[in-house]
């Protein structure tokens, strides 16, 4: 099962009941925070969110309405006495941004992994200090990157959350798989034992469905999202405007309509639209959620505080 919690829904400025994008993603008593706008500590005070487990940050882009809310985050992670480092991810500029942040912060308990410009795909995997970031996707956990186009550099996040198979005894005894080294094998691990190679699909059986959650904010409705998003369980994407009218505004600036988020989730043939980041010229986007409903019926209009269980 995974948490979903939207801490900020607004794009551009913060507004009375509405703070700036972020994110946080809870699983097995661990968080993953995507964006980090001002309000974002607030919001996770509001719904009783530890800091202390924040083990990853991944940043869309580097426009205030996405970062601001670093410098007041990190400073609190450091005094809920955190020490296990956290990992940074973001697009080009991260680095510099974090350095000037961290002459803000000098003082932190723990130290900052900043990978910038990641590859198009990252493994995440538990350790003893939280989860933690690895080269390849063959993880508990598989994150895809995705360049967006909006006005400077930014990356759109998946991530799939692996569901072991269950392990099966009597496919173990049939390729007589000695029983020490049964669980290892359930963990994953390939084993030398004896003069024989142990695999984990000797032990394991069939594959099983995971859950898939997508994060796709600020940018146009560029065609390579569908198959980015393709099938996830959850699509949370940017309607910065809401009326059709403001289609030009909407590709001037390099964001998105209700519509056209909605035809994306409909094009990714996703199960659930969650739509954020709005302007702060809409008061209710509310009001708006027939130009989505239209086109993909699934949809709901985030509001600082949404909560989601995904289960598997
Ligand atoms: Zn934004
Ligand atoms: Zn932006």
């Amino acid at each position: 099962m995974i948490n979903i919690a939207l801490l900020g829904s607004g794009g551009s400025m913060p507004m009375p009941g509405r703070f700036l994008s972020s994110l946080l993603m809870s699983y097995k008593g661990r968080k993953i925070l995507i964006d980090c706008g001002e309000g974002t500590q607030v919001s996770m005070k509001n719904m009783n969110s530890g800091f202390k487990s924040i083990d990853m940050i991944c940043i869309t882009h580097i426009h205030g309405d996405h970062i601001f809310g670093l410098p007041g985050l990190l400073s609190t992670i450091g005094n809920s006495a955190r020490t296990e480092p956290i990992t940074i991810i973001g697009p080009e500029g991260i680095k510099d941004i974090m350095n000037s942040i961290l002459t803000l912060i000098p003082y932190l308990p723990y130290t900052i992994n900043v990978i910038e410009n990641p590859p198009p795909i990252l493994g995440i995997s538990f350790s003893t200090n939280g989860l933690k970031v690895e080269e390849h996707s063959n993880e508990d956990i598989q994150m895809s990157i995705l360049e967006l186009d909006h006005s400077c550099s930014c990356l759109g996040y998946s991530f799939y959350i692996v569901r072991r198979p269950k392990f099966c005894v009597q496919k173990a005894i049939s390729n007589q798989v000695p029983k020490e080294i049964w669980s290892r094998l359930q963990n994953g691990e390939f084993i030398v034992y004896g003069n024989r190679i142990y695999e984990p699909d000797m032990v394991l059986g069939e594959k099983r469905k995971g859950i898939k959650l997508s994060y796709i904010t600020d940018t146009r409705p560029i065609n390579t999202i569908p198959d980015f998003i393709n099938g996830s369980d959850l699509l949370i994407c940017e309607g910065t405007y809401g009326d059709n009218e403001d289609i030009e505004k909407a590709i001037k600036n390099k964001h998105m309509t209700f519509a056209e988020a909605a035809g994306l989730a409909y094009k990714g043939n996703v199960k659930e639209l969650l739509l954020t980041h709005f302007s702060p010229s809409i008061n209710e986007p509310i009001l708006y959620k027939m130009n989505a409903i239209e086109i993909f019926q699934n949809t709901t209009i985030g509001y600082d505080g949404f909560t989601k269980e995904l289960c598997f």
